[in-house]
């Protein structure tokens, strides 16, 4: 049986079932909502209360100034100033959220060698996906643009907050991270103005505070990779931020074969590993967006085995041969959405 959805909150990976059941008769004002376009993507951010309406501007300003800082497009941005210095010998000042932000990224590269890294910025532009004139490069332009992902090459001083890149022609490409870094700073900017319960969609990175108006946990939708109109299944949370990462978000085809945009590090092309989604669930938003990312590279094995030397986040994989893994942290909080929609689950276990 399907379950019923009553709200569609918005374009993102997921919808969030904020609509299921009205707020509760003790007279909760309705929600102040905002949408608004950033970071390339449509966003959502709906809060309850009476701080809502102040809460939410104040998430969306907190998510601007991140675009503003983080955009690679934007000439003015710290990240383009750290690229068009690459190879200058130039230490470039950045703020010290998005120092603390390079350094993070670095760590996952060291945690998951080979499936995560920030500058594959030559190989995004390589196949056109910052251009949108999109195409399969030449083995010529993969390789020289290769040679120049190499996040060790990146160094980043905290204390100084300032960021280098050593090589000439690297770039920075905080795609992989940075809606998850906004969603954190709009979590605090929403708390900060004595939000207790909301809803946060970033476009594939979504966070919930608190539970719904009548107390019950959200319920969030992850989207079924193969049918982006349809659902792989429901999760109910409260206080947690999710991100997935998946093939059908960017891609274009060329002579019938699909090119999306998290690349595999290790060869240049869109990753193959077996996955078709990933979804983190954690309480951590960066780390949810990095490892959604870099997990969706290395594969469900990988995946598997990194899941199981940690207890910091909670895995849905979605494979290419049609099963949906969930990790035992989930649970409870899973459900499949359509029994006949192709997909068998399974819980794995520590
Ligand atoms: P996400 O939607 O969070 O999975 O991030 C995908 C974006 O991250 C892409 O559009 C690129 O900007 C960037 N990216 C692609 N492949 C990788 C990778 N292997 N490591 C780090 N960033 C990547
Ligand atoms: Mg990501």
């Amino acid at each position: 049986m399907k379950h019923r959805i009553s709200s569609l909150l918005l374009t993102g990976i997921f919808f969030l079932c904020a609509g299921c059941g009205a707020p509760a008769a003790s007279g909760a004002a309705e929600p102040a909502s905002l949408q608004f376009f950033s970071m390339d993507t449509v966003m959502s951010i709906t809060a309850y209360g009476e701080q809502g309406q102040a809460g939410v501007q104040a998430a969306r300003e907190a998510v601007n100034r991140l675009d503003g800082l983080l955009s690679r497009t934007d000439p003015d941005s710290q990240i383009s100033r750290l690229n068009a210095h690459a190879g200058d010998g130039t230490a470039v000042e950045v703020e010290p959220d998005v120092a603390e932000l390079l350094s993070f990224a670095q760590s996952v590269s060291q945690l998951l060698p080979g499936d995560f890294d920030i500058t594959i910025a030559p190989v995004m532009d390589a196949w056109g996906f910052t251009t949108e004139e999109r195409h399969v490069p030449t083995e010529q332009a993969l390789s020289a643009a290769l040679a120049l992902v190499d996040s060790s090459q990146l160094e980043v001083d905290e204390a100084a907050s300032t960021a280098r890149l050593l090589q000439a022609g690297m770039e920075v490409d905080l795609g992989a991270v940075a809606k998850g870094f906004a969603a954190g700073e709009a979590e605090e900017a929403l708390r900060e103005a004595g939000v207790e319960r909301a809803t946060i969609d970033l476009g594939g990175n979504v966070t919930v505070i608190g539970t719904r108006p009548d107390g019950d946990p959200w319920r969030v939708a992850v989207k079924d990779p193969r049918n982006t109109d349809g659902y792989l299944c429901i999760l109910e949370l409260e206080d947690v931020t999710l991100s997935t990462s998946g093939g059908y978000e960017r891609y274009f085809e060329e002579d019938g074969v699909r090119y999306h945009h998290i690349i595999d590090p290790k060869t240049g092309y869109p990753a193959d590993s077996g996955l078709l989604s990933v979804t983190v669930v954690t309480a951590n938003h960066v780390l949810a967006d990095a490892l959604s990312t870099a997990l969706f590279v290395a594969g469900p094995e990988e995946a598997l085995d990194f899941w199981r030397s940690r207890d910091d986040f909670e895995l849905v994989l979605c494979t290419d041969d049609s099963r949906i893994i969930v990790t035992q942290g989930l649970e409870d909080a899973f459900q499949l959405y359509d029994q006949d929609g192709g997909y068998t689950y399974e819980i794995a276990r520590r």
